[in-house]
């Protein structure tokens, strides 16, 4: 078979310049005569490829020196953990946009007293809920939002004002798809399986001053502080898996960096919108005003029509379009290693789909 073009929400697409960089160094990584997988962590050749990884996100992302970066396991559920147990103290605000947002709420209430500041759950997650500043606690610990919403497909269009109150953000599903100013935020975790590399490695971006915090009891593995002060080496970290990432963050930087593959971002989520906003039998489910431009969810609203939909994309090589289950529909992921190409396909599949009914 040859390769398809893969819609899934993660793990997801990777640029196939990054696979074949590791097919080619499988064996031997650059003359050391080992593979990446069989090195130690501890080894010189291995801190090369860690630092590599983290300094070319530091260099895509900007990220000021104030700030630790740690590769870390757990996924951004584990963070979904750690973020209480590093920063909880007396009362942090969430915002429940979306199923991760509200998973991430009801772990942090195992650890402390946390307040729902706006909450989308009755309208079923289709947009963002608009958050009242007056409804934040100036002295809250943290406010807590997702930046997009992987299985809704909504992105949170501007972060609240919320004075000095420390801004975390799960930026799972769209971290380095758009410029992002780090300063703004107190943390930004993702899973990397969506946009960074493949699944196994979490990242944690963590301003230093918020560093100390952590309750006694927090696990040392989800322990920011500790993480930190043994350079995301307390115990082995995910060592292929840095390494791959640090492959597609190369070719992310080849092809212009964030600004560049923002815009082209922008085109391929318009080509969809675009279409969906004029068929007569695709329906766009998130509102407007909160549309995501890495995961674009889509309905006929009718369920067997729907499945006849995705069975015949797929057949077609346009993989993986069927919606979460929470969701149903459809749901096109479409993140920074879907190439505009792939795109363009999917829509000409869907109007020929259209023009059969
Ligand atoms: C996928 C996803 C998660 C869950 O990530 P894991 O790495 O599987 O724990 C959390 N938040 C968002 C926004 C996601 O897209």
């Amino acid at each position: 078979m040859e390769r398809v073009y893969q819609f899934a929400a993660g793990p997801a697409v990777m640029p196939e310049q990054a696979l074949r960089r590791a097919a080619e160094e499988m064996l031997n990584w650059r003359g050391s005569g080992l593979s990446v997988m069989e090195m130690s962590h501890r080894s010189s050749a291995y801190q090369e490829i860690f630092d590599h990884t983290v300094s070319l996100l530091r260099e895509l992302m900007d990220i000021p020196e104030e700030y630790e970066v740690l590769l870390l396991q757990g996924g951004a559920t584990g963070q979904f953990s750690a973020v209480p147990l590093n920063l909880l103290q007396t009362s942090a605000d969430y915002v429940d946009s979306g199923h991760f947002a509200h998973t991430a709420m009801k772990e942090a209430q195992k650890y402390g007293a946390v307040r729902c500041v706006a909450s989308s759950r009755e309208e079923n997650y289709c947009r963002v809920p608009a958050v009242n500043a007056d409804a934040l606690d100036p002295q809250a610990d943290y406010l807590y939002v997702t930046t997009n919403n992987t299985i809704y497909g909504t992105r949170l269009p501007a972060l609240p004002q919320c004075g000095n109150v420390p801004i975390v953000a799960d930026m799972s599903s769209n971290i380095l798809s758009e410029p992002c100013d780090v300063r703004r935020y107190g943390v930004i975790f993702a899973g990397a399986q969506k946009n960074i590399g493949p699944a196994g490695l979490t990242v944690v971006i963590v301003r230093r001053d918020l560093l100390g915090r952590a309750a006694a009891k927090t696990p040392a593995v989800l322990n920011w502080t500790v993480m930190a002060e043994k350079g995301s080496m307390l115990n082995t970290p995910p060592t292929y898996a840095i390494y791959m990432a640090g492959l597609c963050l190369e070719w992310l930087r080849g092809e212009g960096g964030v600004k560049a593959i923002y815009e082209r971002n922008l085109r391929k989520a318009k080509l969809l919108y675009d279409y969906l906003d004029e068929s007569r039998l695709f329906k766009p489910v998130a509102e407007k005003f909160s549309r995501s431009i890495m995961n674009v969810t889509f309905r006929t609203g009718d369920e067997a029509l729907d499945a006849a939909f995705v069975k015949e994309a797929a057949d077609a090589g346009l993989l993986s379009l069927k919606g979460h289950r929470q969701a149903g529909g459809m749901r096109a992921s479409i993140y920074n290693a879907m190439p505009e190409e792939g795109v363009r396909k999917l829509v000409d599949f869907m109007h020929k789909f259209e023009k059969n009914r």
